[in-house]
């Protein structure tokens, strides 16, 4: 076949860290003092340099600038246009005043986070009220393609959309009426400003993020997303503008990109995103437009199917005037490169593809897209070969975990009789007091792991200190008078990791670091293949931590939906259907830890709501499996088992019916810095079982006094039966020190009391 497109590789953005996680390093050693400013800076430059030229090594035909970070792009733009908050600009010079707005001082607040659409980065939240003013300082922007330049690189400079910028930001002053939308007008010059700038420095094109396109988005906005790429094309004087587009499918939004005048538009075509193929089909394409299409998966690990990547692209001819081959996203969201993982299995590790690999895809996909499949028929080979033993591999296919049947998801009886059973056997006090699971992680902990590691202290040595540490944790909840005590968590480095390493099904990475925020990295465990639970997995830490104390202790264990949201997880079957399998280990472990004596057993879902899809079409089919996946690890628990879940958020909105519809018996919930709204909601929707609105903001230091806790309590009894409340903190303590921790749970204890006696 003869193909009139002309057609590149390329990605948005690829990792910043470097290897061994250099950018962290280097950024940590500044913070601490340890390395100056120039030494930083001096490293981040030679980190870009080492990137371009791996980019253009790889093959590549148009290479990004400006992806980079110290530490987050939205700050980036924020810092770009000026808007800066008042605190922060008064409080430091320069780069300490751009980490300012990152990580606060001493004396100020740092801007808020946020989660990066639905991915695991966090990004900075941009404040704009309506005062805002914005000063464009295009320093990075230039600098960074300025420097590629003179390495013979001409970049194309990626850029976080006006629209999208607006979308993220939030009003700090909460004047009523007003949104940081309002202030494009007063925006725009300076976006027009800076394409003028880039030009002049040889820019030929610039790429403008716009992921907030991919959500649900009402006509007002759509009509300002033409009114904004409008003007933006009208200047005289700019590089061709490339409206990038990603995470999901652009709906609406997509005939309004494709009706703009700007030169080219970046299309995701994968998972959910799929959609936009007979979406762009059906409104004719984007004419004479360049097309970026996403055909490789962006966020997740597995080697593509380079044929069905083919396959997608044949389709798309005819619907724009060039084609481009790229990753359905930044490349910011994968590990770096699947080489230093030695520690693999040579198969297992041939299935994978981190940001390295995925750039030879790209480039074998746009080589076979313009030269034909005859000239990259070896590369297909090989990439069929690894799908093939993928696919026939008994770590993806176990029967016996796939014969397994569903059971029923209801608990043995309704709610208001498992409360009599629950009551009856645990005899708790009216408005028991609690907390959510971690103790501190002290030094000696972490010191203890690390030797561990190291071989310096022997396995029993190591459980010997892990179980020193629960004696002390359940000491210390018996003298503050705790009636549900937690082990502590010792023995967890992170809630996920910690089942991931004992399920099998999973397998852990030694390199495979992705950034979370900042300096902050994760290396999240993958889901390969199907999930069961060789062997118990918190039961001795739970009967140990029982058979010290006469009160009640909660078994902790990370629920399926969590385990999957904080995981790469495997793409070739359903997410519910990975659930449903994590969700039965789970179930065998409930069992195991009621049939050992544990009465009450909490199952953590942080993540059900931050996974929720992009798109509101989207989310009943996800709560449906996500709901289902709960109730199928904790229905297997008898009556008078109290099954308690935690979240870590203040705002339900969406997903309040889900909640209900998980029927544990007790939820926790971060409620402490909204002052209890969350309970006024949750008698508002109806929610019939018990709930723990969190009394103590653990994300500070700061020791809540008796008074303000009671003033709490009092607004949740006001709203709430007080028969059916709990007292705890909003999350676990595993970042708060002994003394903050001590003196809050005896404020709170001394609050609770005070209210069973002046109810
Ligand atoms: N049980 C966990 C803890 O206390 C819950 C953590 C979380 O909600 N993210 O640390
Ligand atoms: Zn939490």
């Amino acid at each position: 076949m003869t193909r009139t497109l002309t057609s590149g590789a390329t990605v948005y953005g690829y990792p910043r860290q470097g290897a061994d996680r250099r950018l962290k390093k280097a950024t940590e050693a500044y913070w601490a003092g340890r390395a100056d400013a120039d030494a930083l800076l001096a490293a981040a430059r030679e980190l870009r340099s080492s990137r371009w030229t791996e980019l253009r090594d790889a093959g590549l035909d148009e290479i990004p600038s400006n992806d980079f970070s110290l530490y987050d792009h939205v700050l980036d733009t924020a810092w770009l246009l000026g808007a800066v908050p008042e605190r922060h600009a008064g409080a430091a010079e320069g780069l300490d005043r751009y980490f300012a707005m990152a990580r606060g001082t001493a004396d100020v607040a740092p801007l808020e986070m946020t989660k990066w659409f639905d991915t695991n980065y966090h990004c900075l939240v941009p404040e704009l009220g309506p005062g805002t003013t914005f000063a464009l300082d295009p320093a990075k922007p230039l600098a960074e393609f300025a420097e590629a330049l003179a390495e013979g690189v001409l970049t194309r400079p990626v850029v976080l959309g006006p629209i999208s910028f607006l979308l993220l930001a939030k009003d700090p002053t909460g004047t009523a009426g007003f949104r940081p939308l309002d202030l494009l007008d007063r925006l725009l010059p300076h976006y027009a400003d800076l394409l003028g700038q880039l030009r002049a420095a040889g820019a030929e094109w610039v790429q403008l993020d716009e992921p907030a396109l991919v959500t649900d988005q009402p006509a007002d906005v759509l009509a300002r997303v033409a009114r904004t790429y409008a003007a933006l094309a009208a200047e005289p004087v700019r590089p061709k503008i490339l409206v990038a587009s990603y995470f999901d499918r652009l709906g609406d939004a997509l005939p309004v990109l494709a009706q703009t005048p700007v030169e080219g538009v970046a299309v995701d075509f994968t998972g959910p995103a799929a959609a936009n193929l007979d979406h762009l089909s059906a409104i004719g394409g984007v004419r004479d437009k360049r097309l970026v299409a996403g055909v490789v998966d962006g966020r997740n690990i597995w080697a593509a199917d380079l044929t069905a990547a083919l396959d997608t692209l044949g389709t798309l001819d005819g619907l724009a005037g060039s084609l481009d081959v790229s990753a359905s996203c930044s490349l910011l969201h994968v590990p770096l490169d699947t080489t230093p993982e030695r520690d693999l299995d040579a198969e297992v590790a041939s299935w994978l593809s981190f940001a390295r690999q995925k750039l030879d895809e790209i480039v074998t996909l746009r080589r076979g897209l313009t030269d034909g499949r005859e000239v990259v028929a070896d590369a297909l080979a090989t990439n069929a070969a690894r799908l093939a033993s993928r696919a026939a591999s008994p770590i993806t296919r176990v029967p016996a975990v796939r014969d397994r049947l569903v059971a029923d998801t209801r608990r043995d009886s309704p709610y208001a009789i498992r409360r009599q059973a629950q009551q009856a056997k645990l005899g708790l006090p009216e408005l028991p007091t609690t907390t959510i699971g971690s103790f501190p992680q002290t030094t000696e902990l972490r010191r203890a792991r690390a030797a561990l590691r190291k071989g310096a202290l022997t396995e029993d040595a190591y459980e010997e200190a892990m179980r020193a540490e629960i004696r002390a944790v359940i000491a210390d909840q018996e003298e503050l008078g705790l009636d549900v005590l937690v082990h502590g968590e010792p023995e967890r480095t992170d809630m996920v990791q910690y089942f991931a390493e004992q399920l099998d099904g999973f397998l852990a990475t030694r390199h495979g670091w992705v950034q979370s925020y900042g300096t902050r990295y994760v290396r999240p465990p993958i889901i390969a293949g199907d999930v069961s639970r060789p062997a118990p997995m918190t039961v001795a830490w739970s009967t140990y931590a029982a058979s010290l104390t006469s009160r009640p202790v909660k078994g902790m264990l990370t629920g399926p939906v969590t385990m999957l949201a904080w995981s790469f997880v495997r793409d070739d079957q359903p997410e519910a259907e990975t659930a449903r399998q994590v969700a039965l280990a789970l179930r065998d472990e409930v069992t195991d830890l009621e049939a050992a004596g544990i009465a009450v057993i909490q199952v953590d879902e942080p993540a059900l709501r931050e996974t929720l899809p992009l798109r509101a079409a989207d989310r009943a089919g996800y709560l449906a499996w996500a709901v289902t996946a709960f109730k199928l690890a904790t229905s297997g628990a008898r009556d008078e088992t109290q099954i308690h879940t935690h979240m870590c958020y203040a705002e339900f909105g969406d997903v309040l019916q889900a909640i209900i519809d998980m029927d544990a018996d007790v939820i926790s919930l971060e409620a402490a810095r909204s002052n209890m709204a969350i309970v006024a909601d949750l008698t508002t929707a109806g929610y019939p079982n018990e709930v723990g609105p969190g009394v103590w903001d653990i994300h500070s230091p700061r020791v809540p006094s008796v008074a303000e806790i009671t003033a709490h309590l009092r607004a949740a009894t006001a709203a709430f039966p007080a028969d059916r409340l709990w007292v705890n903190p909003d999350c676990g303590l595993k970042t708060r020190g002994y003394p903050e921790v001590r003196a809050t749970l005896a404020n709170l204890v001394t609050a609770t009391a005070r209210l069973r006696s002046q109810p």
